[in-house]
Formats: C-alpha cells, structure tokens, sequence
C-alpha cells in the first residue's frame, strides 16, 4: 500500500489535535500519558495526565508517593490496576535502574503494567525506534483499509494485523506514523460514523470501495458481564463511621469502601444478617447502578446509627469529614455526592 505513510503524516501534521504530551520528549511524561489512555478518551484523561505532572513531576516523586496517594489521584478513572502497576514501575526504574528510564523495546516491556502495544508507542515516539503501534484504533483502520475480517480478538488475526502494521510503517519516521494512525482512528475513521469523505486514504480504503466499514473490525467473543448485588452499610456513630481497605482478590483492590454484603438479586439484609453489623434495622439512602467492563453493579446504600461501632476485618474508623481523604470506587463518589448526609462535607 505505496503512500499511505505519507498521506496520513501529512494529514496528521495538519490536523492532530492539540495535546500537552505531544509537546514533550520525556519519556516519563509518554509513558504517564499512554497509561492513562488504554482504556480512557483523551477529554476524560487529560485532567488526570495534568494532575499526576503536577504532583509528581518526576519518576522519583511517584516512586515515593504511598499507594493510597496514587490511587487517590487516580479514583473516578477505572481500571485501578494500571495505577497500581505504575507505581510499581516507578519504584523499579526509581531504585533499580537508578531513575534512568529504559531506552530499548525489551526493556520497556519489562515495567509492569506495559504490554506490547505500550512499549511500541513509548519506543516509537521516544526513541523512534521502528515498531508499529496496534491498539483498537488501529485495528479499526486497518481492518477497513484492507476490508479484513479475520476476528482481532483471536491468535490469528493478531498476528495478521501486527504485521500489516509492520508493513505499513515508514521505519524513517515511526513517531509521526503511530500518531498518525492512531489519530485517523480517533477522528476520522471512527467506530460507528467513519468520515470518510474527508480521510486522507479513502482512495485506497477497500472498505470504503465496498461499503463493509460498519461491519470491520469483527471480534469473535462477546464480553460476558456478571450481574452483582451489593449492598453497603454506613455505619455512624457519633459523627464517625467504617470504611475498609479493598482486598486483593476482587475488583478495586486497594481502595476503600464500606462494610459490604452480596446478596443474590432482588434480595434485602435480612435481620439475621443484619446482626453481624450489631444492627437491627436501617434506613435506605440511595441505590445506583455501575458499570464497569465485565460486571454490572446494583448497588443499595443503608444507613444505621450505632452507639459502638462493630470490629470488621481491614476496617477503620473514619470521621465523616475525613472520608474524603480515602481513594475510593467512583460509584461510592457518586453515592457520597447525592446523599443528603454527606454532600457538601
Ligand atoms: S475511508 Fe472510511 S473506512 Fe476507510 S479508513 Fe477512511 S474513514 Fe476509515
């Protein structure tokens, strides 16, 4: 496919869109940025990108930052897991590579929580190292400008696209390529409503020619999403009340929610169960619904005033106005922020 390199970085070069981590060399900032980007859109990512420049402007400072500044800094953006491999990553480059951050391919997919997709857009744009890039973005446009419809989500039709990648890549100027199609992907050749009318190869888009850009890319698997049932009890006693660091084997692991029950659907706290809280009755406060990739949360608030409150494993006490200070799962933010108790504290 002669040109296509040339008429994307040409397009690009024009139109990408203006964004602080493009304006940097430093891979510490590249790596941040790319990071928060699997999985996020740019307008929801950039403030976290601002804020983690701003409270940790190098590699140093979030190697000594603690895990629950992290994950504070990181609450309301998902996938906690990145943060937490982050700093980890830090910590490593911090104490093990004496704060010098990897310069080969290899390397960098050593740090944890970097895959290969991450290391070709850090090499890449860093070092300009030839390895092309392949996210969603670029099976999208890819699997349309070849009209491909071998499923991404198998060995196959990995291994088909990394090298189609490979291919098209101009290894003169890697940097400019991956952001190129990475952005063709962002703006243009969109999931639901591809401009193609003004994208720089629909020329050479097969595609386009056949009218299969909605059909492209194909996945084999549906994502199975499990139905969950939480219910949470607030506990006050005298202005105070528990909350529990998250366990490891689970969603949100190392943040902090409140004393918890799973119950099958459709189900209310019985007053048995009620009595290992030391309760027996409580008030409803709000019920919400989350979604996250693979679950769908319901989840019901409970409000119970205590005189003492009870001993739960991993819990502590906490007094309301402090709650704040504690990272904690966006769907226990937007309870807090809408209940009558505690918005405005
Ligand atoms: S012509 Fe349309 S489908 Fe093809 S790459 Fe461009 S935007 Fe995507």
């Amino acid at each position: 496919m002669r040109d296509f390199s040339a008429l994307i970085k040409n397009w690009y070069l024009q139109n990408r869109r203006n964004l602080p981590w493009r304006a940097t060399n430093d891979p510490y900032k590249i790596w941040l940025s790319e990071i928060i980007l699997q999985q996020t859109r740019v307008e929801q990512g950039m403030s976290y990108y601002l804020k983690f420049i701003e409270h940790y402007p190098t590699v140093k400072d979030l190697a000594e930052a603690t895990e629950d500044e992290v994950l504070k800094d990181w609450q309301g953006l998902g996938y906690y897991s990145r943060a937490r491999n982050l700093h980890a990553a830090a910590k490593y480059i911090h104490n093990e590579l004496e704060g010098k951050f990897p310069t080969t391919y290899k390397e960098i997919l050593q740090l944890k929580g970097v895959g290969e997709y991450t290391a070709s857009a850090i090499s890449s744009i860093v070092f300009g190292l030839p390895k092309a890039v392949v996210d969603g973005n670029v099976y999208r446009v890819l699997s349309r400008l070849l009209n491909e419809d071998t499923p991404i989500d198998t060995t196959q039709g990995k291994k088909l696209f990394v090298e189609a990648a490979q291919e098209l890549l101009d290894e003169n100027d890697p940097s400019t390529h991956n952001q190129a199609v990475m952005e063709l992907g962002a703006l243009v050749c969109t999931p639901k409503n591809p401009d193609c009318d003004n994208c720089p190869v629909w020329e050479k888009c097969l595609s386009y020619e056949k009218g299969t850009q909605l059909t492209l890319p194909v996945k084999s698997k549906k994502t199975k999403v499990t139905r969950r049932f939480l219910h949470y009890f607030l506990l006050l006693c005298d202005e105070h009340l528990l909350i529990r660091k998250r366990g490891t084997n689970d969603i949100w692991r190392g943040l902090y929610d409140f004393p918890v029950m799973e119950l099958p659907a459709d189900r209310e706290p019985t007053k048995s169960e009620l009595k290992q809280f030391n309760i027996t009755s409580v008030t409803e406060d709000g019920q919400f619904k989350h979604v996250l990739s693979h679950q769908h949360i319901f989840a019901q608030f409970w409000m119970a005033e205590v005189h003492s409150l009870p001993e739960i494993e991993n819990s502590i006490r906490v007094h309301i106005n402090d709650l704040d200070s504690y990272p904690m799962p966006r769907l226990l933010i937007r309870y807090l922020e809408s209940s009558q108790q505690f918005a405005g504290d």
